[in-house]
């Protein structure tokens, strides 16, 4: 017997890969399922594949780098269904560069939606959970979250901040107020994330990936559904998962 049965969800990059799989995952499980994005066509095909099998689903066109959009996606969430119980903290991209080559806007870019989404969707969603005394955070931080890789330099800095975030949150919220916290650290996951990458010195190491037999975004939303179908006095505070072909 699930315990996310009537549970309201916020998945955040629930567009494609993992929060897609993710979304659908938790709808499956008996959740009120609301995913954010930019792209609203995945989005509206998402709402439309979870009420076709009878689950309840809501969806926004969410930027997270915009503190005012993540606001307007919890408080919209909360008026439709009245509080917030999990969030998922999906949303990021990858393009992985060597620090000299001085992709400056793509390190900008990966600190707003990497860090920065994190925090302020966390920020949206935590006076909702801190008033009824529970909630559930869950972190997409990264096996880059962990270790450190050359043309990883700054991905493994978001990363590496994520799970240090997380840690902060458990930290401050699970004892007093009953919010559990769960960092989740994949390896290598088959999903778009590759198409940011811009560095052309990476072809081999994305095609490395491709060759490789990667997790599935499912095995991911499995972990996730492991986390938070626990107990309500089980907090799993961090799970890290890599294909058995990874280094
Ligand atoms: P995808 O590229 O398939 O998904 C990324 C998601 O993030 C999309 O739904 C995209 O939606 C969303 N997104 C990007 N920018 C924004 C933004 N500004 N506001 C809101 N949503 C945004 O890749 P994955 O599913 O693999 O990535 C999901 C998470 O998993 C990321 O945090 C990634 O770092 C992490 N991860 C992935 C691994 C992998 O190997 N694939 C390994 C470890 C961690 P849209 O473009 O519609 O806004």
């Amino acid at each position: 017997m699930t315990t996310i049965k009537g549970k309201v969800a916020i998945v955040t990059g629930a567009s494609s890969g993992i929060g897609q799989a993710t979304a659908l995952a938790l709808a499956r499980a008996g959740a009120k399922v609301a995913g954010g994005a930019r792209r609203t066509d995945k989005l509206d095909a998402l709402k439309a594949e979870i009420e076709k099998a009878g689950g309840e689903a809501f969806v926004q066109k969410l930027d997270v780098t915009k503190k005012a959009e993540c606001d307007a996606f919890v408080d919209a969430v909360v008026k439709k269904w009245g509080t917030v119980d999990i969030l998922v903290n999906n949303a990021g991209l990858m393009p992985l560069s060597f620090f000299k080559n001085m992709k400056v806007d793509e390190w900008n870019r990966m600190i707003d939606v990497n860090l920065k989404g994190v925090i302020y969707c966390t920020a949206a969603a935590i006076p909702h959970m801190m008033a009824k005394k529970s909630g559930h955070i869950v972190n997409m931080s990264s096996i880059a979250g962990r270790v450190v890789f050359p043309a990883g330099t700054v991905y493994c800095a978001t990363k590496h901040a994520v799970t240090a975030f997380s840690e902060g949150l458990r930290q401050e919220f699970s004892q007093r107020s009953n919010i559990r916290v769960t960092c989740i650290e994949p390896g290598v996951v088959d999903t778009e994330l590759n198409n940011s990458i811009t560095d052309a010195s990476l072809a081999k190491f994305i095609e490395s990936t491709r060759q490789m037999e990667s997790l599935k975004a499912q095995d991911i939303a499995n972990a996730i559904l492991f986390a938070v179908d626990s107990p309500h006095y089980v907090n799993v505070n961090e799970i890290m998962l890599r294909p058995t072909s990874q280094e």
